[in-house]
């Protein structure tokens, strides 16, 4: 199946079994801006607390904090957004869709990539285990003309970013015939700024109003709480300050679902380190951060580190983390060293002055930074993404299953009783009144065994266990593994710990240590 297909019926399952909805559905929705619902919930909140229990327990150097969404004005002229948060937009007359630049150049990038990669896999298949892709790669006519394209455009891409050259940006999407998807057409206008801040105001009355910002991240919440954590918490630099928080970006083009939205949470840890060790601490968080991901056990070829070329005026280092996407490698997570650009920046509009005392050296410093930045709902795309199959059985039915990892599915057990009476359903609920404190137990009678087995499927829940009329004799019951679907006889005395090793988050946060 075409990726794109597999994309959809993504985004449809996530709708048809709870895990998403559009924001105001009835009113036919608001784009990009999306719901969870109740199984969608469940998904966040685990990944939610995977990241903050990574973070805030397993480092004893990392508090927490939750600041609030509105923040003084001066927040965002110091730290540059009100002047320089802003995506180059292009329209296209005659469609009247409106694109980054950025991102059709980008594309077009990609498109070479996509070429080479075909010849790559082309070849290989042709010359099985002889083939060398090096040699191919250096030789091969058509891969060094493509590669030469490739390599031109991002060049002058790079170039024209770094100026924020606008005009040139256009140049090129001319000279590479970018054509609009929807009309086809390359009838474009000229690129302009657009800053992606959503404003709002403050007041009671009008004339009293003034203006405030939706944050765009949560990060500036972390730094303007600086001087109060490390005062009252008392913390020796090298120390961080995470948060989980919603974030708001008027992203120009909504696309690819919850991929990008204008209402969106992040997972931001700020980790303050003495000048002149934070390339150190980068790279350390950078190989943190990536175990991170692997350990849900996606296996490792689903993950690449991209590192920046073009830096943040602040930053002296940056790197993302990208997952394979149906729709190509994607950004998930930025991890970036930002020097002390934005501890400065408050120092100097704020007039107090944000230092670290260090007891050690009697120097007084303002810290240098490292950032791990990462999105809740793309890591939730991701995670369905690669949780989702479509899996041909022995019978030649197909079943969708979600292959969540245990510690995130919202759902853990699923407690059946075969029938909906002989005193089934209160042995059920017997078993369920045990359970239900130490994970997230469902209840369900509705319907046939194997139809209620393949709705457990489809939300990814990783164990069930069926009541019958043996049970009420020998209190045993039949446990049916999701992945497998083997059923084993097992005693509902040892559902407990047969279980609740295999689903909590605690087995997943061992393997980070
Ligand atoms: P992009 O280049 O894709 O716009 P970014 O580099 O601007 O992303 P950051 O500012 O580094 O993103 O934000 C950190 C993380 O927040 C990203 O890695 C991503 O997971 C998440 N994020 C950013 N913008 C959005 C959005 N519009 N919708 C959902 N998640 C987002």
């Amino acid at each position: 199946m075409a990726q794109e297909d597999v994309f959809k019926k993504i985004v449809s399952h996530c709708k048809e079994y709870g895990f998403v909805f559009p924001s105001s559905d009835i009113y036919d929705g608001l784009g990009a801006v999306y719901d969870y619902g109740q199984n969608g919930v469940e998904l966040k909140n685990n990944i939610k607390q995977y990241w903050w229990q990574s973070m805030v327990l397993l480092h004893e150097n990392i508090v927490g904090i939750d600041s609030a969404i509105f923040m003084h004005p001066t927040v965002w002229k110091a730290s540059g957004h009100v002047d320089a948060f802003n995506d180059p937009l292009i329209d296209n007359r005659d469609s009247k869709k409106r694109y980054r630049a950025d991102v059709l150049i980008e594309d077009q990038i990609a498109k070479y990539e996509e070429k080479i990669d075909k010849e790559v896999a082309k070849a290989r298949k042709r010359f099985g285990d002889k083939f060398d892709e090096e040699q191919f790669r250096s030789t091969n006519p058509r891969v060094l003309e493509n590669q030469q394209k490739r390599d031109a455009l991002h060049q002058r891409y790079s170039d024209a970013m770094n100026a924020m050259d606008l005009a040139e940006l256009k140049q090129i999407i001319l000279d590479e015939e970018i054509a609009c998807p929807i009309s086809g057409t390359r009838n474009w206008t000229d690129v302009r700024q657009f800053n992606l801040m959503f404003k709002t105001e403050v007041g009671s009355t009008a004339d009293g109003a003034s203006t405030i910002y939706l944050r765009p991240e949560t990060a500036q919440g972390i730094f303007v709480n600086y001087l109060n954590v490390q005062k009252t918490g008392r913390m020796k630099v090298p120390f961080g300050i995470a948060q989980i928080g919603k974030a708001f970006r008027n992203e120009i083009v909504a696309r690819q679902f919850i991929f990008r939205m204008r209402e969106f949470e992040q997972m931001e840890m700020q980790f303050f380190v003495k000048p002149g060790t934070e390339l150190e601490w980068f790279k350390s968080w950078k190989e943190t951060r990536l175990k991170w991901h692997k350990a849900l056990g996606f296996g490792d070829d689903s993950y690449r580190y991209h590192d920046h070329e073009k830096l943040a005026h602040y930053a002296n280092a940056a790197t993302d983390i990208e997952f394979k996407m149906p729709f190509g490698f994607k950004e998930v997570e930025g991890i970036h060293s930002r020097t002390n650009f934005d501890l400065s920046q408050h120092a100097k509009f704020s007039g107090r002055k944000i230092e670290y005392f260090d007891p050690e050296t009697n120097e007084s410093y303002t810290p240098f930074v490292i950032e791990t930045s990462i999105g809740v709902d793309r890591m939730f795309l991701s995670v369905m993404c690669k949780s989702y199959e479509e899996e041909k059985l022995e019978n030649g039915e197909t079943r969708v299953v979600l292959k969540l990892p245990a510690a995130l599915a919202p759902v853990k057990l699923a407690i059946l009783p075969l029938v909906k009476k002989d005193g089934l359903p209160e042995k059920a609920h017997e078993i369920m009144q045990q359970l239900k404190f130490h994970f997230n137990c469902k209840y369900e009678e509705k319907d046939s065994i194997g139809k209620r087995y393949r709705r457990q499927d489809a939300i990814g829940t990783p164990f069930c266990i069926t009541v019958d009329h043996d049970t009420l004799k020998d209190n045993c019951v039949t446990l049916r593994d999701r992945d497998t679907m083997e059923q084993t006889r097992v005693p509902i005395d040892s559902l407990l710990s047969l279980i609740e090793e295999k689903v909590s988050l605690i087995s997943l946060l061992k393997k980070l240590q």
